[in-house]
């Protein structure tokens, strides 16, 4: 059986369906939450360098918003389709509820390539973006986000025309800000951080000593680099990670036995991720197709690239010695590839909980703008170690005492919040 042609919306939706089943959702709520409340379809017209006017497409989705301001981030990728954006708007509602903190969930997006764009370029981008969307977003209402192929530079535009359109300091209207600026400490860390806490956590309800462990990672971004960091602190050991060439328009993997080494690795990557891999061989990697990450005997598998990567087709090629999947990124599993996964039993981490560290900081550095007073980084990083590992323990025994996937027990906690939440206000 092959997987089923992908959009991202639709996945979304059958996941919530199948969970609105298992809580009993009134009719009234699931047509509330299947569909987004407000989504926003904008044109920016940009000078571009060489004098002629080129108009980019972007969006902005806020899916749900009962449990406070919509939060979520903003990409930037060619490929970029509505569809993708308002999935990853309703995945952000779940997430943020899953950890239990008072946002609801939005994502945006831009159709464009910051590889073939200059610095100029993407900041009037990102100035135009936040033109269009100003009356629609604020720091008590949606608050956008770094994402895939977005950074704090971004963000501080986005940020700089807000206060200028609103002639007045408002910090708290983007999070992912540059430390010094407004950003909180630790928020580059934090999703590969939360990852590797659910890890950890999984691996303890497991008995398995970190320091025993092997893993295999897609994608060799903010989030990946992050959670290797934090694993090889734990003494865990990354034989594998993958990356998408940019010139060659394909992905590679890069294997390494007696463990990579981050710090040498990176000094070969560039700001999106992609290793030099004639560097990469000179320092005794092996170079793999890029679906090889998967096929690693390891006991770890990280999928931390993009969405729809484990698929039925390459889901069979998992080997019998992983224990744990635990997704970076967001909706990297199909539906077909979710139920291999769940028929053989792994313990598998779902995107909405492992990656939420991101935004559970955002949260922190929402907090600490809006008050204008910051953190140490320790204070973060406890903070977010105790959010993450709270939600892992609370859908983890949900999953247990009801015999649930992770995937549901996640969803059901999550969804149930929300849809509480709804009622509560007197929406359904
Ligand atoms: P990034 O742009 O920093 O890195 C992406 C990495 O994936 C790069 O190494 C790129 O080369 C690689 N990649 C792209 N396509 C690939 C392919 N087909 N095969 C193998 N590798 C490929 O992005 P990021 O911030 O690390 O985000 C990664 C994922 O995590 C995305 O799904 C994102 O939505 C999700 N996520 C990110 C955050 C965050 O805080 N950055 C938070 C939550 C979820």
């Amino acid at each position: 059986m092959e997987d089923k042609s992908f959009n991202a919306f639709e996945m979304a939706q059958s996941q919530f369906d199948g969970v609105a089943d298992i809580l009993g959702l009134d009719e009234g709520s699931k047509e509330l939450l299947r569909y987004n409340l407000r989504e926003y379809h904008i044109s920016i017209p940009v000078r571009m360098d060489d004098g002629s006017v080129k108009v980019f497409r972007g969006f902005r989705v806020q899916h749900n918003d009962a449990r406070g301001p919509a939060k979520g981030g903003i990409r930037f990728h060619p490929m970029e389709t509505i569809d993708t954006v308002r999935a990853l708007a309703m995945w952000m509602t779940w997430k943020c509820a899953v950890v239990d903190i008072p946002l609801g969930g939005a994502k945006g997006g831009v159709i464009c390539d910051p590889h073939n764009l200059s610095s100029r370029e993407q900041e009037l981008i990102c100035r135009g973006w936040v033109r269009q969307l100003a009356r629609d977003m604020g720091p008590l209402n949606d608050i956008p986000a770094p994402d895939v192929m977005t950074s704090s530079q971004h963000m501080l535009w986005m940020l700089d025309e807000f206060e200028m359109l609103n002639g007045e300091k408002a910090p708290g209207f983007i999070t992912g800000k540059p430390v010094g600026m407004g950003g909180s400490l630790g928020r580059t860390e934090a999703t590969g951080y939360g990852v590797i806490f659910t890890i950890r956590e999984a691996l303890k309800e497991l008995n398995i000593p970190p320091g025993d462990t092997t893993a295999s990672i897609q994608g060799f971004g903010n989030v990946a680099q992050y959670a290797i960091e934090l694993y090889n602190q734990i003494w865990g050991k990354v034989v594998c990670v993958s990356c998408w060439d940019q010139q060659e328009q394909t992905s590679y993997s890069f294997k390494k036995m007696d463990g990579i080494d981050l710090k040498a690795l990176q000094e070969i990557t560039d700001r999106f991720g992609g290793i030099d891999k004639d560097k990469a061989r000179g320092l005794g990697y092996e170079i793999l197709p890029g679906d090889a990450w998967i096929e690693q005997e390891v006991d770890i598998l990280i999928p931390a690239a993009l969405e729809n990567q484990v698929t039925r087709k390459n889901a069979g090629k998992i080997s019998d010695k992983v224990k744990i999947i635990a997704e970076g990124a967001n909706g990297p599993t199909t539906p077909e590839a979710d139920k291999v996964i769940e028929e053989r039993g792994i313990f598998l981490i779902p995107d909405l909980l492992a990656n939420a560290g991101g935004v559970t900081c955002s949260y922190f550095e929402q907090v600490q703008s809006n008050m204008n007073y910051f953190w140490e980084k320790d204070e973060v990083l406890g903070k977010l170690d105790l959010k993450m590992t709270s939600a892992f323990t609370a859908a983890s025994k949900l999953a247990k005492d009801k015999k649930l996937y992770m995937r549901d027990a996640a969803y059901v906690i999550a969804i149930g919040r929300v849809a509480q939440a709804c009622r509560d206000r007197g929406w359904v």
